[in-house]
């Protein structure tokens, strides 16, 4: 009795929290809890208010409890929370998904991010019968065995697993290389070619801060994999319908062979989705012999929040609006930084951005780490004690929402303005 509900939460889950970068470590620090969301506003157990760049990682880009949103929920939840036998909108969404990314012939719902990329991984390993799977330094793709391996330098590595627990036999067959290093990639092919099952990418990298990938790299990754005969799985699961309608590797006329979704497509509930070619979609089971299943694959209060958030973002104008709000707030805030000459740079993709404490955009993982961390832990607090959450890690990126008006933004510059003169 008495103890805080940290103390309490340290007790029972551990590091107190159910998702690490939930816990503020990456920043020294110690979260607060949510009471509640409104808009462009998180709003602490204690009442305290704070303009959100957070965001629930990505997912919320009409804001916390939009109208829409809510009231599709509700709906559904009258109607029932889960049946187990298919509904009409698990349909809808998938013709959707279909419709807005060309070269998407076929979609399965999953939960989870994670479900998405571990299924994607398991099908190209299956149309190919190859094991091994390229990823890039710094790409976060979820937290099975394949793709958790730690980020190597230089050039191509043999992967170690980054959690352990993960046997070493299953780390060895995932290749890592550095994010835009073209020449690595193709090293990795001469080298272990016949055996590549896949490369997984994120199309804009998000998960070491948000870095946009050079001209040629996705370009480079398509030619080489179809060179090859590999699969190329673009994980859009945090770009997905956040830098723009569609993908990243649809806005720019690419086709890869697998497509994984989650985050935007869910509207905060927990939604994942894999897709792509017809002939790879067709081996899942029960079509094929590619196991996968899910007692709350495709729920129908999932699959009703996210039409209903899809159904907004589909409105003419509404990612030129985001975009450009997202811009003004990014850039705003290297212009302050730098009047205070704190050297700082940014990289923008549509609606999300990281403010990188070096004075160049980073182009891969070793380029992020040379950065001012502990600069960037201090503004961090600073801003947090001044009312705006900004990610609780340098290595995250910043999620800007539709309620994040002109005035939310403009308020969030002043207080920047302040927390730049003390830095
Ligand atoms: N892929 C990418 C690109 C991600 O950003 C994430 C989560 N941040 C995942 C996969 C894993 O998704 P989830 O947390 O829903 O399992």
């Amino acid at each position: 009795m008495g103890d805080t509900l940290w103390e309490r939460a340290q007790r029972v889950l551990p590091g107190g929290v159910n998702s690490p970068v939930r816990s503020f470590r990456g920043v020294d620090g110690q979260p607060f809890f949510a009471d509640r969301g409104e808009g462009p506003y998180l709003i602490s157990e204690d009442g305290t208010p704070y303009i959100d760049y957070v965001m629930g990682y990505g997912p919320l880009i009409l804001g916390h409890a939009h109208p829409a949103v809510v009231d599709a929920v509700e709906r559904q939840a009258a109607r029932g929370i889960g049946y187990g036998v298919p509904t009409r909108r698990e349909v809808e969404m998938a013709e959707f998904l279909t419709h807005h990314i060309p070269g998407l012939d076929m979609v399965r719902l999953v939960n989870s991010g994670t479900e998405a990329t571990m299924t994607a991984l398991r099908i190209a390993r299956a149309a190919t019968g190859r094991p091994r799977v390229v990823k890039f330094a710094g790409s976060y793709h979820g937290h099975h065995d394949s793709l958790l391996i730690k980020a190597g330098s230089g050039a191509a590595t043999l992967g170690v697993p980054d959690s352990a627990g993960v046997p070493s036999e299953i780390a060895a067959l995932t290749i890592t290389v550095p994010y835009n290093d073209v020449e690595a990639l193709e090293d990795a092919f001469r080298q272990y070619g016949s055996e590549i099952a896949a490369v997984i990418a994120e199309p804009v990298a998000g998960n070491m801060g948000t870095v946009v990938p050079d001209e040629d790299f996705l370009p480079a990754i398509r030619s080489i994999t179809e060179r090859y005969g590999a699969l190329w799985i673009s994980d859009e699961v945090m770009t997905g319908f956040r830098v723009g309608l569609g993908t990243v590797a649809s806005q720019r006329g690419l086709t890869p062979d697998l497509v994984t979704l989650a985050k935007v497509i869910g509207a905060g509930m927990p939604v994942g989705a894999y897709g792509g070619k017809r002939e790879y979609l067709s081996l899942v089971a029960p079509a094929g012999p590619v196991y996968q299943a899910g007692t709350f694959s495709g729920n129908p209060i999932a699959t009703a929040a996210g039409l209903a958030q899809l159904h907004e973002v589909v409105q003419p104008d509404f990612y030129s609006v985001l975009v450009m709000r997202t811009e003004q707030l990014a850039k705003g805030l290297v212009e302050r930084a730098r009047r205070h000459n704190i050297p700082v740079s940014v990289h923008q993709a549509g609606a999300m951005f990281t403010l990188f404490f070096r004075d160049t955009p980073p182009r891969n993982f070793d380029e992020v780490n040379r950065s001012d961390t502990e600069g960037y832990r201090r503004y961090f607090h600073l801003m947090l004690e001044r009312g705006v959450f900004m990610p609780p890690s340098p290595f995250e990126s910043v999620f800007v929402s539709s309620r994040h008006d002109a005035e939310v933004i403009e308020k969030t510059l002043a207080v920047a303005e302040e927390v730049f003169q003390k830095l």
